[in-house]
């Protein structure tokens, strides 16, 4: 995508706007699809939270993907853009019972993250094939709140449970098809994720009947030109001889399974707002924009760092800004940022803005969310309208007081 389609899209669907570059996510596809083209059985899911529109969810549909889902809204979600149920694995946290057994029905692959669950569901169905989501307490990830593999995290079954673990299976005589660990998000280092996967390839010698190893996420994708990220080719070529290498020790074929979010879709999102104001103070120039935190919250939440230009002005002199929103609360996107001078009006260009982005964003402050917009053979194409004054009280239940009588 070039800076003139994203000003020509601003102009045509307004601002605030998401937009994607279809042949982006196409591309990631592809290249993680290369690098373990080794690999006899492999199975990408799309993990559907870093960004739930259903016309993304089509386009990876047709690139082949199947999907990791989190909750049984985004199982509906998957199924109603055309995944066939086999397709898609369900990998919740802190789930009731019965939402599981909801989604078991509709005859999705359940993962199960929990020995009380593992016991109860076990002993209602048996016959039922069970993934188990494996905590290997490999700490990794950039953040406290995306790493989840360490000592005190809320996921998965604790590899020092496995004795715990192995009871439940031999009491209840349930059947485990899969074993699954998910470390976090921006892993660095592909060492981190081998020494991690060969506490997995040792917890699986338990499990005589699996059919697929599920090796999650946590790919690091670069934030700016230079920046860190996982050697994907690397990892595929090292970890495709160790897979292989693992399934002649275990006397059958498996697949292996991944579930790339922020891989996938993250770089091929570009997020556009407008500058409401440039505002000098005493210490710093802010821009503020017709956004905040209720529209792109990661700078807010996790720090992340989203590379900001004005393509209004790509070529204008460089200068320091603070962006911020228009959010009544501090809503710093970028702290001092070098950015082509900017002047109010001028459309300023997150990138990055693929994964956890629009799915994050709310009505705060009573403020629509915005459109999205796909980009696809050189063209853009609406999948999804801005809000509007009756999405804000669509759900309201208004109770009418009575007239006061003086
Ligand atoms: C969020 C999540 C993913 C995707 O993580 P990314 O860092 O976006 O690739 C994969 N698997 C599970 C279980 C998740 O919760």
């Amino acid at each position: 995508m070039q800076t003139k389609d994203l000003l020509q899209l601003a102009e045509e669907f307004g601002s605030p706007l998401y937009v994607y570059d279809a042949e982006k996510i196409q591309s990631q596809y592809n290249r993680l699809t290369t690098a373990f083209s080794k690999v006899d059985s492999l199975r990408i899911n799309y993990a559907v939270k870093a960004l739930s529109n259903i016309s993304i969810l089509k386009l990876l549909k047709q690139m082949g993907a199947g999907l990791d889902t989190v909750s049984i809204q985004e199982v509906q979600l998957g199924i109603h853009a055309g995944f066939s149920p086999e397709k898609i694995i369900y990998t919740p946290n802190g789930v009731s019972l019965e939402e599981i057994e909801e989604v078991a029905q509709i005859g999705v692959q359940i993962n199960i993250d929990n020995l009380s669950i593992l016991e109860q569901f076990g002993t209602k169905y048996p016959n039922i094939p069970v993934c188990i989501r494996i905590n290997p307490h490999v700490m990794a990830g950039g953040n406290t709140n995306i790493s989840v593999g360490h000592i005190d995290s809320k996921f998965g079954i604790s590899i020092h449970q496995m004795p715990h673990l192995l009871r439940i299976i031999e009491n209840t005589n349930m059947h485990i098809n899969g074993i699954h660990m998910h470390t976090g998000s921006d892993i660095l280092d592909v060492e981190v994720f081998l020494y991690a996967a060969e506490i997995l390839f040792e917890a699986a010698k338990h499990f005589m009947t699996l059919d697929f190893i599920d090796f999650g996420s946590g790919f690091k994708v670069p934030y700016s030109k230079g920046d860190i990220e996982t050697d994907v080719e690397e990892f595929g070529k090292k970890l495709t001889k160790r897979f292989n290498a693992f399934c002649k020790e275990y006397g059958r074929d498996l697949t292996l399974a991944f579930e790339p979010g922020k891989f996938l879709v993250s770089e091929a999102g570009y997020f556009l707002a407008k500058v409401n104001v440039v505002k000098q103070t005493t210490s710093t120039v802010f821009a503020g924009v017709d956004s905040g935190f209720n529209h792109l919250i990661r700078p807010m939440l996790y720090g992340s760092q989203h590379h900001i230009e004005n393509i209004s002005n790509p070529k204008g002199k460089e200068r320091f800004y603070s962006v911020v929103g228009y959010i009544c609360e501090t809503d710093t996107f970028a702290n001092n940022r070098r950015i082509n001078e900017i002047k109010e009006g001028d459309i300023l260009c997150f990138r990055n803005a693929g994964a956890y982005c629009f799915s994050m964003a709310s009505n705060y402050n009573s403020r629509y969310k915005p459109a999205e917009v796909l980009w696809f053979e050189g063209k853009g194409h609406l999948i999804r309208e801005r809000e509007t004054f009756e999405d804000l009280i669509k759900n309201q239940v208004v109770f009418e007081f009575e007239p006061q009588t003086a």
